[in-house]
């Protein structure tokens, strides 16, 4: 196993105790762990801290992980799902040991440990339709009844458990549940249904079986059959841990291992929900799972985020069993800080306005050379030409500019990027009062040193309109508007969908970036991080850029 990167100093948590505790005691000589995905939807930011907990684990301590499908709900999954799976877990710099393991590898043993259930008395067929099954289940506050056919003896449920995997029965007339306790205070242990009988095609299996075991009862056995040592989960399993250790309790498994429970990640401004995640992709309300504003890897891929700024954000947000509700300028600070320090720095304008430079020769270019990256010489350098018409952001201009402004304003004068002091002499405008275009004059002394007698202090970035190549710039900003979107029981998440989150504009680009093959991440200075686009850029042809994240966090204090 290898993560792509040296990776950071590990943040203690309890987890790391248990498991350095256990290897202190010779409990354990080595740990394996697994990351245990359902393939029925793509991996959000909440499963990749799980992978980063699982598969992190066994890099530090010299285990093993393993990836193992889920895959016991048949209608709902697919391979698809299973394929972004893997290239997702891969994308994020970890590789599982040996193959890719499937729940339903173990559908043959899963049955015969169901007989030795039913054998040792512990297990039954029951015929109670599903709503006499809830009832029978009591609450809460009241015990369970048991089921009139709990008491069938075992040969007579072994025959019974055959005939529904050999199709005898319809779909949902009868379940084999494990014989625990109806009076349990722990809902989990009141007799849980452990397979079912259910008609669907598996992306595996086929139409091999037409019963399947429950996940409860599939999960802890499969951790037993693939020796895993520390089986990680979040926290919804507490309740379910009786559960898993009365399964491997009663079966001759090749060992037991210990589950612990971890709190889920929530991230504010989005979901961790496949269910809704799935919902947006279905109801079109983003253009699909690998949509830029999805919180989903693939998502967050195409926006342009990092695997090492991910794992970054895994990192920090730490290990625990309290509340994990992690604002969005976390992982955003994340992005920022890795993309600072490894990707080239480029001009761009997104929102152009021009400039005609009026003591500037027509057609004569002036080129300096500007390097990639202030603090990394190695990243290189381009030319950067300057001429007589250049773009500037609209936004750098003001009439009646706001206090502190140090930007260009009718008169006054500004620092171009790489090259002059231009001072503006005129506004145009057009019919209904807009500025149209800029007519500024360089001074001629300013290229690389201060002007005479006076301090500057604004920087713009700016294009030669000449040279500037036209592309396409995907604005992206948070999918809801709200920090937590299905936070209101009554009301839809769907509400909060943040009108705003994508914006397309028309802007410059560099002649640098021609040829940026797709998923090349730039800074554009002062505008932000971008990454050219996974599925619609065309290098040296249509260029798209993402802007991957702002350089700035303009939320926090907005919010704040
Ligand atoms: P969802 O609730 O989004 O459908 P899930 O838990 O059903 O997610 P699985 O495919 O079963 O999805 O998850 C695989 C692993 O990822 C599990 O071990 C699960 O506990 C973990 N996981 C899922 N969501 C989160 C989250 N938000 N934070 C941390 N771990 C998570
Ligand atoms: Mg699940």
């Amino acid at each position: 196993m290898s993560s792509s990167d040296n990776t950071p100093i590990p943040v203690p948590h309890f987890i790391r105790n248990i498991i350095e505790a256990d290897l202190a005691s010779g409990k354990h000589k080595s740990i394996v762990t697994r990351f245990p995905p359902e393939p029925n939807g793509y991996l959000h930011v909440g499963h990749a801290k799980s992978i980063c907990l699982n598969f992190g684990l066994a890099l530090d301590y010299q285990g093993r992980c393993n990836l193992r499908f889920d895959d016991t709900n048949p209608e709902k999954e697919s391979e698809e799902y299973a394929r972004s799976i893997q290239d997702d877990v891969r994308w994020l710099g970890f590789q599982w040991d040996g193959e890719v393991r499937w729940a339903s590898d173990y559908f043959e043993a899963l049955y015969d440990y169901a007989v030795e259930l039913i054998r040792q008395g512990k297990a039954y067929v029951d015929d109670l339709s599903a709503e006499a099954m809830r009832e029978y289940r009591g609450t809460l506050t009241a015990p369970g009844r048991n089921s009139p056919y709990r008491d069938r003896p075992a040969a007579e449920n072994i025959d019974l458990f055959a005939r529904m995997r050999a199709g005898e029965f319809p779909d949902g007339s009868k379940v084999l549940r494990a014989k625990i306790d109806m009076a349990s205070p722990n809902i989990n242990l009141r007799d849980p249904a452990i397979y079912r009988i259910r008609r669907a095609h598996h992306i595996r299996t086929g139409d091999q079986w037409c019963i399947y075991p429950m996940y409860d009862y599939t999960h802890c056995i499969s951790d037993a059959l693939e020796n895993i040592t520390h089986s990680l989960c979040t926290l919804e399993f507490e309740d379910h841990r009786p559960l898993y250790d009365w399964v491997l309790d009663q079966l001759p498994v090749p060992c037991h291992p210990q589950q612990i429970e971890f709190s889920r990640l929530e991230l504010q401004y989005t979901l961790t929900s496949k269910r809704k995640l799935n919902q947006l992709v279905t109801e079109n309300l983003v253009s699909g799972w690998d949509d830029p504003r999805m919180p989903t890897i693939t998502g967050m891929r195409r926006r342009g985020y990092t695997p090492e700024g991910i794992r970054e954000f895994a990192r920090r947000i730490g290990i625990s069993k309290s509340d994990n509700v992690v604002d969005m300028s976390v992982l955003e600070g994340c992005i920022r800080e890795d993309m600072e320090v490894r990707v080239p720095r480029v001009m761009a304008v997104v929102k152009p306005l021009k400039v005609v430079i009026t003591n500037f020769v027509e057609g004569e270019t002036q080129s300096r050379e500007a390097g990639f990256h202030p603090n990394h010489p190695e990243f290189g350098s381009r030319v950067v030409p300057f001429s007589k018409e250049i773009w500037i952001e609209a936004d750098d201009f003001a009439e009646t500019p706001p206090p502190g402004w140090q930007r260009l304003v009718p008169g006054g004068e500004v620092r171009l990027r790489y090259s002059y002091v231009i001072k503006c002499d005129e506004a145009i405008k057009d019919a209904v009062g807009n500025v149209v275009e800029l007519r500024c004059s360089i001074d001629p002394d300013t290229l690389g040193k201060n002007p005479q007698g006076r301090k500057v202090k604004g920087v713009i970035h700016w294009l030669s309109v000449e040279h500037a190549l036209a592309a396409e710039v995907r604005l992206y900003d948070r999918l809801f508007t709200v920090a937590e979107p299905d936070g209101d029981k009554a009301r839809d998440f769907r509400e909060f969908i943040n009108p705003e989150s994508l914006t397309v504009v028309q802007g410059w680009v560099e002649a640098a970036v021609r040829d940026a093959a797709p998923e090349t991440r730039y800074q554009f200075e002062r505008l932000g991080y971008f990454c050219a686009d996974r599925r619609d850029h065309q290098p040296g042809g249509k260029l798209v850029f993402n802007r991957t994240v702002t350089l700035k966090d303009s939320w926090t204090k907005e919010q704040g």
